[in-house]
């Protein structure tokens, strides 16, 4: 393929992808876009800290050679005013996996959301939040270590499908007319209306990757988070998918809760995976009472967005939370807070929530001596108590620093082997 704006490095290979697996080379060509506000700051900062932790995890025998890709204001100023360049999408599918900053959605170009248009141009069905504490960063809970959670929330159904007519429109009319005439349905006369889309091929392979993560990654249990109690066509029958492809497709290595503790006195037999299930609104107490009852969590479009916010607040707020969205194997890793515009260009913003996206990246990837390298780095200098401002009007006794300070810290401990 022939790009028109996009260089690729002229070393470096491509990942391998044959079927259901990829292969990475020592020396992968991986995606990357700066983003807008903010994300030209945390996206300098984090190349650098991640080079430094690849050459010192595999002392100079791996190496990524990075091609970046445009999206947002920057393609609009090289791309004569386009905000998502298709030649963008295509190199993310042949490579396979991009790391992205945060991008503003511009008012009034027919965008709803640039980040919703390349979840939907790429089928990136899974948005995957892993939500754990890093010694030092500050908390509200008494034990935030216990926060060991990934989220698995369902990408592209639900409420967010862009399914609504506005009262009092023509097409909101027709629709209220139909319902009430044909369905039999009883609402105000001015009600707004939307359809909540939740099927069983959205819902299994999304449970499917969640219970296929735990299996890859040692988890124990993966809870189906739902409001089916209410609604019992969608949220119910979601939970209803989630246990069959549990018992279907890894009846071998998964049991349900019932089963646990019916047969296993509950005490989880080695190597099972436990599926069990909880309603939404008990889970927003559960993950701040009892945060190490769960592991990974399943959760449909709505209820996966505010869940994994409010979880991510236990452990440190956006500035730090990593997050993905994934098909089967195209990924797009990326900061989960917005461009912060008061902030751009001011060297002072939080790099960790990119920061921990390439960390998750590198687990990805197969190079989980990359993750471990920064996650020891950063460790150390929240020990010093090196920070940026937004952990540091949470300290006493913080030493605040911008954002490329704070990588310049991170790579002084990787360099020096304090994070070996
Ligand atoms: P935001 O950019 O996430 O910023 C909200 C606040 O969160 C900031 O003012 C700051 O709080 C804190 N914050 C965000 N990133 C931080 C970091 N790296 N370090 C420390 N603190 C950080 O949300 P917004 O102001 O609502 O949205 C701005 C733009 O971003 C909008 O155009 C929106 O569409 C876009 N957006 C993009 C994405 C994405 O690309 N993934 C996601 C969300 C929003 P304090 O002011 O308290 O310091």
């Amino acid at each position: 393929m022939t790009y028109q704006h996009v260089q690729m490095p002229a070393s470096g290979e491509k990942i391998s992808v044959s079927g259901d697996t990829f292969s990475v080379p020592e020396n992968p060509i991986l995606g990357y876009v700066e983003g807008d506000g903010i994300g030209p700051d945390i996206t300098k900062a984090c190349l650098r800290v991640w080079d430094a932790a690849v050459e010192r995890a595999y002392d100079g025998n791996r190496k990524v050679h990075w091609a970046e890709l445009y999206m947002g204001e920057k393609a609009a100023g090289i791309y004569d005013g386009d905000y998502f360049p298709a030649e963008t999408l295509e190199a993310i599918k042949d490579l396979t996996v991009a790391i992205k900053g945060p991008l503003t959605t511009p008012v009034g170009k027919g965008f709803r959301s640039l980040n919703v248009a390349l979840r939907q141009s790429l089928d990136l069905y899974a948005c995957v939040r892993p939500v754990r504490h890093y010694a030092g960063v500050p908390s509200p809970l008494k034990e935030p270590q216990k926060v060991d959670v990934v989220f698995f929330r369902e990408n592209t159904e639900d409420v967010y499908a862009g399914l609504e007519w506005q009262s009092g429109s023509d097409d909101n009319k027709k629709l209220a007319k139909f319902l009430r005439e044909e369905m039999d349905a009883d609402f105000f006369e001015d009600a707004g209306l939307g359809v909540k889309p939740i099927s069983e091929f959205g819902s299994k392979r999304l449970v499917r990757k969640a219970i296929q993560y735990a299996i890859d990654n040692g988890r124990e249990s993966v809870t189906l988070v739902h409001k089916g109690n209410i609604m019992k066509f969608t949220e119910g029958a979601f939970r209803e998918w989630g246990y069959e492809v549990a018992k279907e497709e890894f009846g071998d290595i998964t049991i349900t809760e019932d089963e646990l503790w019916e047969k296993h006195d509950g005490k989880r037999p080695e190597g099972k995976i436990v599926i069990k299930d909880r309603i939404a609104d008990i889970m927003f107490q559960l993950m701040l009472l009892r945060p190490d009852d769960f592991d990974v969590i399943a959760t449909m479009n709505l209820n996966g967005d505010y869940m994994s916010d409010a979880a991510a607040a236990e452990v440190g707020g956006i500035g730090i939370a990593p997050g993905a969205n994934m098909a089967d194997n195209i990924a797009v890793f990326e900061a989960t807070h917005g461009t912060a515009p008061k902030y751009a260009d001011q060297n002072k913003v939080n790099p960790g929530s990119l920061l921990f996206s390439g960390v998750n990246m590198f687990e990805y990837l197969g190079w989980p001596e990359v993750a471990q390298q920064i996650n020891k780095a950063y460790e150390k200098v929240l020990a010093d108590k090196v920070v940026t401002y937004d952990f540091a009007r949470n300290m006493t006794g913080a030493k605040e620093v911008g954002t490329s300070q704070f990588a310049d810290a991170l790579i002084e401990k990787i360099q020096s082997g304090a994070a070996d």
